[in-house]
C-alpha cells in the first residue's frame, strides 16, 4: 500500500528528537511520501533542511496568511532561491485567513499575491491554507493566474459552491483528520462530489489528529486512519483508495509514485 501526507510539518520543535522514528512509524503504516510544509522564511528552510535528509519527504516553502504580518519585501528574493532547491515541490502555504485574522486581512491579501507571482515563476503548484475566504481566494487566483489554477485546497472547509468553483479552475482537494470526527457530516457529505481524480489525503501534523488519536500530537502515520474513513465513505477499499490519492499527489506534485528519490 502507498499511502501520501501531502501537507505535514515534520521540522516543527513538536518531532524534534523524534523524526526517525516518526519516519518509521509513517512506513509501518504504508505512508511512503511526505511533504513537510512551510509557514514563513526561517520555516521554510527548514523544511527544505530536513527533506534534503530525509529520503521520500519533499518540501514546500511559502508564508502562511497568519505569518504574512511578518513578511517583508527582501524575503521573495531569498523564497525564489529555496524553489530552486530539487526536494521544493510547491509554494505554501499561503492564502487567506479570515476565520482567525491572525494578519491584517489587507496584508494578506498583499503577501498572497506576491506568492502566487512565485508561483508562477517557479512553476511550482499552490498550496493554499483558506478559512472563511473562498469568494475572495478565487477572485484573486482569476485576476492573477486565470480561469484555471494548478494548485491543492489544503485542509478543505469551504461548501458545496466552492468546491464546485475549485474544481472548475482544476484545483485538487485534501482533506485532513477532521473529516474523521463524528460530528462533522458536513465534510462527509463533500467528500463524494469531489472529483476522484482530485483528491489527496494529509494530516498537517502536528495538528488536527483523527478520530482515536484526538488530544495526541498528529504524526504522518496516523494518515491511515483518515484513509480508512475515507475510503469507507467512498465505498472503495483502503488499496484502492491508497492508490488513488497517491498517484493525484503525484500527478500535483511531480515526485516518483514509488517514493524513490528522482535520478539527479
Ligand atoms: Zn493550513
Ligand atoms: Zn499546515
Amino acid at each position: 500500500m502507498t499511502l501520501t501526507d501531502t501537507h505535514a510539518h515534520l521540522h516543527f520543535k513538536d518531532f524534534e528528537g523524534d523524526t526517525d522514528q516518526t519516519l518509521a512509524r509513517a512506513r509501518e503504516n504504508g505512508v511512503r511520501v511526505v511533504l513537510s510544509v512551510g509557514t514563513q522564511l526561517e520555516c521554510s528552510r527548514q523544511a527544505v533542511a530536513f527533506a534534503e535528509k530525509h529520503d521520500n519527504v519533499y518540501a514546500a516553502v511559502g508564508c502562511h496568511p497568519h505569518d504574512s504580518k511578518d513578511f517583508r519585501e527582501e524575503d521573495y528574493e531569498a523564497f525564489k532561491q529555496l524553489t530552486r532547491h530539487p526536494k521544493v515541490v510547491g509554494i505554501g502555504e499561503v492564502g487567506l485567513d479570515f476565520f482567525r485574522n491572525l494578519s491584517p486581512r489587507d496584508w494578506q491579501e498583499k503577501v498572497f499575491r506576491k506568492f502566487i507571482q512565485l508561483h508562477k515563476e517557479s512553476g511550482l503548484p499552490l498550496i493554499l491554507h483558506i478559512r472563511d475566504a473562498h469568494a475572495e481566494t478565487f477572485r484573486i487566483l482569476e485576476e492573477e493566474v486565470g480561469s484555471r489554477v494548478c494548485g491543492v485546497l489544503h485542509c478543505f472547509s469551504g461548501d458545496m459552491a466552492a468546491l464546485e468553483k475549485a474544481s472548475a479552475m482544476g484545483l485538487w482537494i485534501s482533506f485532513a483528520g477532521n473529516i474523521t470526527y463524528k460530528k462533522n457530516t458536513y465534510l462527509q457529505g463533500i467528500l463524494p462530489h469531489v472529483h476522484k481524480d482530485k483528491i489527496l489525503t494529509e494530516t498537517d501534523s502536528p495538528f488536527l489528529p483523527p478520530e482515536g488519536f484526538r488530544g495526541k500530537r498528529n504524526e504522518p502515520a496516523f494518515v491511515r486512519a483518515t484513509a480508512m474513513h475515507m475510503a469507507a465513505i467512498l465505498d472503495i477499499s483502503l488499496d484502492d483508495f491508497a492508490a488513488l490519492t497517491s498517484r493525484n499527489a503525484q500527478e500535483l506534485f511531480g515526485w516518483p509514485l514509488d517514493g524513490e528519490r528522482p535520478a539527479a
